[in-house]
C-alpha cells in the first residue's frame, strides 16, 4: 500500500487513456481515470467512429446511381439527415457504455469531471472541487480541433467537434483545410448531395503522403463535383441572411454557403491543466514532451496519444496506453516502433499508405525502384463511375526490400492493413512477384507489377 489514494490517475478516457488504465488495474495497480466530457474520448465519441458511419452514408449516394448500370433503378430514394444522426447517436451510446462497462470490470473508478494536475503527486478534480493524490499520473488528454482566430468572422464556422451533430444538412458546405479531415468531410458532404467547395492554403492536397496519392485524390474530388481551390486562404467572413454566410478569399473571389467547416488541425489538449506548474515540459505547440518510454520531464508524470503530438492515431495511443502499463506496472520496460505504421484516408475511393512515400525514399536509399499501376477498377466498366484505383509500389533497389506502398481505390484500407504485415516483416519486391494473383480482384495488380515505372524526364 503506498500513501496515495491511488497508484495510477490517469487524466482522459480515451483510447490511450483508457488501455493504459486498464492494463494497470490488470496488474493489481489501483487506477482512477477522469473524464471531462464522454467516456471514448475522440475516437469513439466525435472522431474515427462517427466519421466512418458518415462515410457508409454518403458512399450509398454513388451506389444508387452506380446500381443503375448493373440493371437495378433506384428512383425516388431520399436521404433523412435525422435518421443518420439519430442512429449513429444511439451506436455512439452503445460504444461509450461498452467502455465505461470495460473500465468497471477492470476495477477501475470513473471520475466524470474535468481534472488538472495540482502538484508531482495531487489532481484536482474540478467538478467535485476536491483532490487527490496519486502516485503516477498519466495525461491522456488528446487534441482539439483549432480555428484561424485571425480571420473575421471564424466563429461563423464549425469544427468536428460540431459537425456530428448538426440539426439540418447543409446545402452548401465550405471546407478549410487540405488534410485528413478536410478531405473525407468534403467527400462525406458531397456523397450526401451537398454543394461542396475545398479551399486549401497549399498547392497538394494531403501534402505529408505520396504526391501520386495528393494527385490522384485531388482529381477524384473534382470528379464527384468538389470545387477544390488551393493556393487560397480566408480573408472574412460575413454573416448573410439565415444560414447563409458569405467567405471573402486571398484570390479575391467570395463564395456564400450554410456551412463553414474548420479542418485546419488539432493541438494537443493541454490549455490550463496546471503541467507548467508542475514541472512538466511542454513543446511549442503544448504537447508534452516524453522520452520513449512516455515519461515526462517530471519523474511520475507520463503522457500517451494525441497529446504528446507524436502520431495522432487511435492505434498508436493505445501501443502508447499498454507500453506505459507494462512499463510502469509490470516491471517490463516497452516502447513503441513507430516504424511501417499503415495509414488510411476516408476519402471516396479511400486512400491505404504504408511506409516511405516516393520523395521521402529517395532521400533515404540509395536507389529505388517504383512500380505503379492506375486503372479503372472492374465495377466501373457497368458502374459507369469514373473513379480510378491507383497502386504503388517503392522498393529500395539495393537490397530489393518493400519500403513504401500506396493505393487510392476501393478497399484501399482493408488491404494496406494486410500488406503492412508483410512490409514491416522485411518483404522483398520478388516475394510479392512469386505471390500467386487471386483473381479478379484489384489487389492482384499488386502481385503483377512488373514493370519499372520510368518518368517521362
Ligand atoms: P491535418 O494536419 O491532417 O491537416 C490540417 C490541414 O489544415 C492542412 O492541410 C494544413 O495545411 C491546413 N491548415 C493548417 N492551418 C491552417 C490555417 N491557419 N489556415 C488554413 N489552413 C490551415 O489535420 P486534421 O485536422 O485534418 O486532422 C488532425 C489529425 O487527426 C491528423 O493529422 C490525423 O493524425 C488524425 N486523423 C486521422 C484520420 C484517419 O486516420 N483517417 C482521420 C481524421 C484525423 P498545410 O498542409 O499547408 O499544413
Amino acid at each position: 500500500m503506498t500513501k496515495y489514494d491511488y497508484d495510477l490517475f490517469t487524466i482522459g478516457a480515451g483510447s490511450g487513456g483508457v488501455r493504459a488504465a486498464r492494463v494497470a488495474a490488470g496488474y493489481g495497480a489501483r487506477v482512477g481515470i477522469a473524464e471531462e466530457f464522454r467516456v471514448g474520448g475522440t475516437c469513439v465519441i466525435r472522431g474515427c467512429v462517427p466519421k466512418k458511419l458518415f462515410v457508409y452514408a454518403s458512399e450509398f449516394g454513388h451506389g444508387f446511381r452506380e446500381a443503375r448500370g448493373f440493371g437495378w433503378s433506384a428512383d425516388n430514394v431520399r436521404f433523412d439527415w435525422s435518421k443518420l444522426i439519430e442512429n449513429k447517436d444511439d451506436e455512439i451510446d452503445r460504444l461509450n457504455g461498452v467502455y465505461i462497462r470495460n473500465l468497471k470490470n477492470s476495477g477501475v473508478d470513473i471520475v466524470d469531471s474535468r481534472a488538472t494536475v495540482k502538484d508531482q503527486h495531487t489532481v484536482h478534480l474540478v467538478k467535485e472541487n476536491r483532490d487527490i493524490t496519486a502516485d503516477k499520473i498519466l495525461i491522456a488528454t488528446g487534441g482539439a480541433p483549432f480555428i484561424d482566430q485571425n480571420v473575421p468572422g471564424h466563429d461563423l464556422g464549425i469544427t468536428s467537434n460540431d459537425v456530428f451533430h448538426l440539426e439540418k444538412m447543409p446545402h452548401h458546405v465550405v471546407v478549410v483545410g487540405g488534410g485528413y479531415i478536410a478531405i473525407e468531410f468534403a467527400c462525406i458532404f458531397r456523397g450526401l448531395g451537398c454543394e461542396v467547395c475545398l479551399v486549401y492554403r497549399g498547392e497538394d492536397i494531403l501534402r505529408y503522403f505520396d504526391r501520386d496519392i495528393s494527385v490522384q485524390v485531388h482529381e477524384e474530388l473534382k470528379r464527384q463535383g468538389v470545387r477544390v481551390i488551393t493556393q487560397t486562404t480566408l480573408e472574412k467572413i460575413e454573416p448573410l441572411n439565415g444560414e447563409e454566410k458569405r467567405i471573402h478569399l486571398s484570390n479575391g473571389n467570395h463564395i456564400d454557403a450554410d456551412l463553414i467547416f474548420w479542418a485546419v488541425g488539432r493541438n494537443p489538449a493541454t490549455k490550463d491543466l496546471g503541467l507548467e506548474k508542475a514541472g512538466v515540459e511542454l513543446t511549442k505547440n503544448g504537447a508534452v514532451m516524453v522520452d520513449e518510454y512516455s515519461k515526462s520531464s517530471v519523474d511520475n508524470i507520463y503522457a500517451v496519444g494525441d497529446v504528446t503530438d507524436r502520431v495522432a492515431l487511435t492505434p498508436v495511443a493505445i501501443r502508447e496506453g499498454s507500453a506505459f502499463a507494462e512499463t510502469c506496472f509490470n516491471d517490463n520496460p516497452t516502447d513503441v516502433d513507430y516504424r511501417f505504421i499503415p495509414k488510411a484516408v476516408f476519402s471516396q475511393p479511400p486512400v491505404g499508405t504504408v511506409g516511405y512515400a516516393e520523395h521521402e525514399a529517395r532521400k533515404k536509399f540509395k536507389a529505388v525502384d517504383i512500380y505503379k499501376s492506375d486503372f479503372r477498377p472492374m465495377k466501373n466498366t457497368l458502374s459507369g463511375s469514373e473513379a480510378r484505383t491507383l497502386m504503388k509500389i517503392v522498393v529500395n533497389a539495393e537490397n530489393d526490400q518493400v519500403v513504401g506502398c500506396h493505393i487510392v481505390g476501393h478497399d484501399a484500407a482493408e488491404m494496406i492493413q494486410c500488406i503492412a504485415i508483410a512490409i514491416k516483416a522485411g518483404v522483398t519486391k520478388k516475394q510479392f512477384d512469386d505471390t500467386v494473383a487471386l483473381h479478379p480482384t484489384a489487389a492482384e495488380e499488386l502481385v503483377t507489377m512488373r514493370e519499372k515505372y520510368k518518368p517521362n524526364v
